[in-house]
């Protein structure tokens, strides 16, 4: 395997040429460098997520790789007082034992199918991160095998064509969701993962609380606080699951299924507004920094959908406009990182519809 040495945050590290291989996928190991910004939030959420706790944390990255993402958590942070690091490739398991000495780490190796290795640790886990390719979901019962009460999961999807209702029937198939595509299709497909590892969780008697979830061109990522307790579980359930119906441009919740609903789907907070609120902000990175502003003013509202302003006909005003409009005439409204012309707003589409059509 021929090499070449990069950089990542604060890490060197060994990685096939990227140049050699346009698809990441095809190396003998994995590396994408359009994941950086995923792994620097991680990173940032994980030190945020230890503090909270007090201390430092088991952190099991099951599917590692290169080992990036995991020696990134142990350079950058203080959070991590045990890793385990793990890929079924035993060249990429030899890629993570040369990364680790380079940087300095010692962390547990393992070489095993991640579902085998999470269920052998049992309960072991304060973090279990997932970040495969495709879906999170044929590791996820395993993951709550692994994890312990007061723990977070972290999942990244890159199957982000299901999720938002492209392919129904494997989004029925894989995440037990009913979909079809709407406008704000990319909150759907946050909504349908949150919706799936809640569930999931609760089946395994765990609560979740997002901390933090968002998407980026290519994938979703979600960060979840789990609280081990059966009735806390259910009342989760009952809280945060819900069906969307959505018609003529009109959305709504339902507690039931109906002919235009999509669902079930995680209708609570995509995260916690004043954990995101005190991240670092990397300055290296603008677009990170404009996406972690726009998360903290995004979570505070509390309709699981956007807008898009296509959808109130031909306005001649820019998105920012718009929502000034909306604040002006009392109206909670915020942009959204999900789409460069789309707004949260708390209000039903008439009213909206009402303000936006009236200047
Ligand atoms: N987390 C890495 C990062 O941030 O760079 C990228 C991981 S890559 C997308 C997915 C990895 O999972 C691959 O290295 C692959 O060999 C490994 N893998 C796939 N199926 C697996 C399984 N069942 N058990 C363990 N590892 C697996």
């Amino acid at each position: 395997m021929s090499l070449v040495l990069l950089r990542e945050g604060r890490a060197e590290f060994w990685a096939p040429d990227p140049a050699k291989y346009n698809d990441p996928a095809r190396a003998p190991v994995f590396y994408n460098r359009y994941m950086a910004r995923n792994r620097t939030i991680s990173t940032l959420v994980l030190s945020a997520f230890s503090e909270l706790k007090g201390g430092p944390l088991v952190v099991c990255e099951p599917l590692s790789a290169t080992g990036i993402r995991g020696i990134r958590y142990a350079l950058e942070t203080k959070a991590v007082e045990r890793l385990i690091l793990n890929d079924i490739s035993s060249q990429a398991v030899d890629l993570i034992k040369k990364n680790l000495e380079l940087n300095g780490l010692s962390a547990e190796v393992y070489n095993e199918d991640a579902n085998i290795l999470l269920r052998r640790l049992g309960r072991q886990c304060d973090v279990v991160d997932l970040d495969p390719f495709g879906s999170p979901a044929p590791f996820m019962e395993s993951a709550f095998q692994a994890i312990r009460d007061g723990g977070m999961l972290c999942a990244t999807a890159t199957d982000t064509a299901v999720l938002v209702g492209n392919y129904k029937d494997k989004a029925l198939r894989r995440y037990g969701v009913r979909l079809f595509k709407t406008p704000f299709y990319v909150e759907v497909g946050l909504r349908a993962l949150l919706g799936y590892i809640a569930r999931v969780a609760a089946a395994n008697d765990f609560a979740i609380e997002p901390l933090i979830a968002y998407w980026e061109r290519h994938y979703f990522r979600v960060c979840v606080a789990v609280r081990e307790g059966a009735r806390e579980a259910s009342d989760v359930l009952r809280r945060g699951l819900a069906y969307i119906v959505y018609l003529g441009g009109i959305r709504r919740v339902a507690r039931r299924e109906t002919a235009h609903s999509l669902g079930p789907l995680w209708v609570g907070p995509l995260g916690e507004p004043d954990l995101v609120a005190r991240l670092p902000r990397p300055q290296e990175d603008r677009s990170a920094v404009e996406l972690l502003n726009t998360l903290t003013a995004e979570y505070t509202t509390v309709s699981p959908w956007y807008y898009l302003s296509q959808e109130f006909g031909d306005l001649k005003m820019e998105v920012r406009e718009l929502i000034d409009l909306l604040l002006s005439n009392g109206v909670y409204a915020t942009p959204t990182h999900m789409a460069p012309y789309g707004f949260k707003a708390d209000a039903p589409y008439g009213e909206l519809y009402l303000i936006l059509s009236r200047d």
